[in-house]
């Protein structure tokens, strides 16, 4: 059984004289840079000239400069952009202002393991990556909870590396959840793997599709999204917490009968066919070059696509039943 790492396995002090720089203040930046600082850590934000979140960060009691002059005056530099322009950045702004000595962290291994960012071998390299969406990073910890993390060190210069990742989870509030150590490789990897097959791609489809189904076959829309989506969290929720073993113990015998029978011949040998695949494009490197470029091209692809997912029936009909629904939390939170 792997190693959990909890606060007690984790001393703040390794941080503790260290000026951090996160930059970034989106998902992950606003989240751990305010936890962190409530930590009672010594945190700088890294934002570009002209940035919305500039006030915002500053609104939040936080200091912030221009990603180079943050990378001049950090100690430790966090690096919270999107993945496809941390390399452009960081070339540009970040390794100007990297001394001897110096940390950079990561909350995805992406573009160390990749190759989009290589260090120079004084620096240290580590890994804090909360398992959660920025969100929750901040509200758990504002709770007095956290969410769980990974550690992993890529490069350890110092011979501090891994005591300043634990502290630096730490500060995050992951070790309050529980931390579980890893290599930039394992994380890339089984994070592109989860987001696309599971948690994000297969979700979706999975949604879309059945709904299409049911549509097409002559029932209301609105009955549809209920069956496909809505009661999509109720059943989560009780995976989460339960695994699957309590979903299963939890919904009728009628269901429990016919999921078990009918839901692998939904997720089929070809579905798992296409999951080898896509681990396959993952391992090789060619999503990682595909999503590169499509950084370089100013997200042709993703633009349409998000455009094209908005227009699905299945958001028509959503965006009009949750507005039935006022207890839904449904506007999209910012920050
Ligand atoms: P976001 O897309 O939310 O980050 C946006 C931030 O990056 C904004 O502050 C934006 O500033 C800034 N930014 C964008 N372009 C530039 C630029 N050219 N120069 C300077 N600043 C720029 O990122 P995420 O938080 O989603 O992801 C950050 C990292 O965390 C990634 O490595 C991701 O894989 C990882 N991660 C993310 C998770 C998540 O829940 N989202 C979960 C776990 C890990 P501006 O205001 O100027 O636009
Ligand atoms: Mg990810
Ligand atoms: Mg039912």
């Amino acid at each position: 059984m792997v190693e959990m790492f909890y606060d007690k396995d984790a001393d703040l002090g390794a941080l503790k004289g260290k000026t951090v720089a996160v930059m970034g203040y989106g998902s992950q930046g606003h989240a751990q840079a305010q936890n962190l600082h409530d930590s009672g850590l010594d945190v700088v934000i890294g934002l570009r000239e002209g940035s919305r979140r500039w006030a915002q960060a500053e609104n939040d009691g936080l200091k912030v400069m221009t990603v180079a002059d943050a990378a001049k005056a950090a100690d430790v530099i966090q690096i919270l952009l999107p993945d496809e322009i941390q390399s452009q950045v960081y070339y540009a702004e970040i390794e100007p202002g990297l001394e001897a000595g110096n940390a950079l962290v990561f909350s995805h291994g992406f573009n160390i393991h990749y190759n989009q960012i290589v260090p120079s071998k004084d620096v240290d390299v580590y890994m804090v990556a909360p398992k959660s969406p920025g969100h929750l990073v901040r509200r758990t910890y504002n709770e007095g909870a956290g969410v769980p993390g990974l550690i992993a060190v890529y490069q350890d210069a110092t011979g501090n590396a891994r005591k300043m990742a634990l502290a630096h989870a730490k500060g995050v509030g992951c070790t309050r959840a529980g931390v579980i150590e890893t290599t930039f490789r394992e994380e890339t990897e089984t994070d592109l793997f989860g987001e696309q097959v599971d948690l994000c791609g297969g979700v979706a489809s999975l949604i879309k599709t059945s709904f299409e189904v049911l549509v097409e076959a002559g029932y209301q829309p609105e009955m549809a999204y209920f069956e496909t989506l809505h009661e999509l969290k109720l059943i989560v929720d009780l995976i989460h917490e339960g695994g699957l073993e309590k979903m299963w113990y939890s919904v009728s015998n009628t269901a429990e009968y016919g999921g078990l029978t009918v839901g692998p011949q939904v997720i089929n040998e070809e579905s798992r066919e296409a999951m080898y695949i896509a681990l396959e494009r993952i391992q090789n490197g060619e999503f990682a070059r595909e999503f590169v470029l499509e950084g370089q091209t100013n997200h042709a692809v993703l633009t349409s696509m998000e455009r094209l997912e908005n227009e699905h029936p299945v958001e028509v009909v959503g965006k009009k039943l949750r507005a039935m629904m006022p207890w839904l939390n449904s506007e999209l939170n910012e920050e």
